[in-house]
């Protein structure tokens, strides 16, 4: 296992031929589910777990290429976890209790404090990955951590476009974008006290929320209580809204996106959390084609504001 450094788009590819050796479980076994492998029986709402096949390790070996000035490698040193979101296999996120949520919120907290502290980890990506139509095969409600020996290439993108927003005007970009789709009012999803959701103007995909806090902060870690709940709260009603749309139990790809742990400051960056559906419509996939995958163009077959005013007219309990 090792990481690639591809010199034409300027980011590192993860390597590694161990995951594809994860052994098939028998069908009725839950490795997430209390009294299974190191699961504790009771007396636990949610758990960080290590990852059984991790693309980045700790104790990553050296990488048995030699690297030379235009074929780079460097070991895979990182973490890689699992959070369980709830003793309960059935379950989703969407069906929890908003106390539940508020508890996965403080364990993400937890651990991106704890990985980020170390120096090898310059970024902390917490994620969830659900569905079995995008390949999940663990039905248990749960989503992942990869603590990264870089800063992936889209939070760049964004770090890099806020500091020039910053740099120019003296205002953040994300709190600036919260003021217009406020004033513009068409695309917004939903909102509470201390938190927006809406399909941003530039959306990527017709579902493709995005959830800001209205005040800037620049990690999750920098919440206050009130707003660790108002996460929680909206969460659930953006996750109600998606089952109750499509009347099912909606899949999805959800990351934070937070400011890096490599020690720098970050003053220009605003926290938010992004949604990647694979759904255009009921029962229609948006499949990612040439343009979107070989030319890095995204194609919106909607309007965000027609997709925004569907949700935003779907029950959110
Ligand atoms: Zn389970
Ligand atoms: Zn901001
Ligand atoms: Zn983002």
């Amino acid at each position: 296992m090792e990481l690639r450094w591809d010199p034409l788009l300027r980011e590192w590819i993860i390597v590694s031929d161990i995951r594809w050796r994860r052994p098939l479980l028998p069908k009725d076994f839950c490795p997430f589910c209390p009294g299974s492998e190191e699961v504790p029986e009771s007396g636990w709402t949610v758990l960080s777990l290590p990852n059984k096949f991790p693309s980045l390790r700790s104790d990553a070996p050296p990488p048995n290429i030699k690297s030379d000035k235009l074929y780079r490698v460097r070991p895979a040193k990182g973490v890689c976890e699992v959070i369980v979101y709830t003793p309960k296999h059935d379950a989703t996120l969407a069906d929890l209790d908003v106390e539940n949520i508020r508890a996965i919120i403080d364990l993400w907290a937890d651990r991106f404090e704890d990985l980020g502290k170390r120096d090898y980890v310059k970024y902390v990506f917490i994620f969830e990955n659900k569905g079995r139509i995008i390949g999940v095969t663990l039905d248990h409600p749960h989503g992942q951590i990869y603590a990264f020996p870089f800063i992936p290439p889209l939070i760049k993108r964004e770090l890099d476009s806020s500091k020039r927003y910053w740099k120019r005007t003296g205002k953040c970009l994300f709190c600036t974008i919260i003021e217009k789709e406020r004033a513009e009012a068409v695309r917004i999803v939903c909102e509470n006290e201390d938190f927006i959701c809406f399909l941003p103007f530039f959306a990527h995909l017709p579902y493709g929320v995005h959830i800001y806090p209205l005040r800037h902060v620049g990690a999750r870690t920098d919440l206050t209580d009130r707003e660790k709940d108002s996460l929680a709260s909206i969460l659930k009603k953006i996750l109600r809204k998606f089952d109750n749309l499509f009347n099912m139990s909606f899949p999805y790809r959800m990351v934070l996106h937070q400011r890096p742990t490599d020690g720098k400051p970050y003053p220009y960056y605003h926290f938010h959390i992004e949604f990647y559906p694979p759904y255009r419509e009921k029962d229609k996939i948006k499949h990612l084609g040439g343009v979107e995958t070989g030319a890095g163009t995204m194609t919106f077959d909607y309007t965000p504001e027609l997709k925004a005013k569907e949700l935003r007219e779907s029950p959110e309990t």
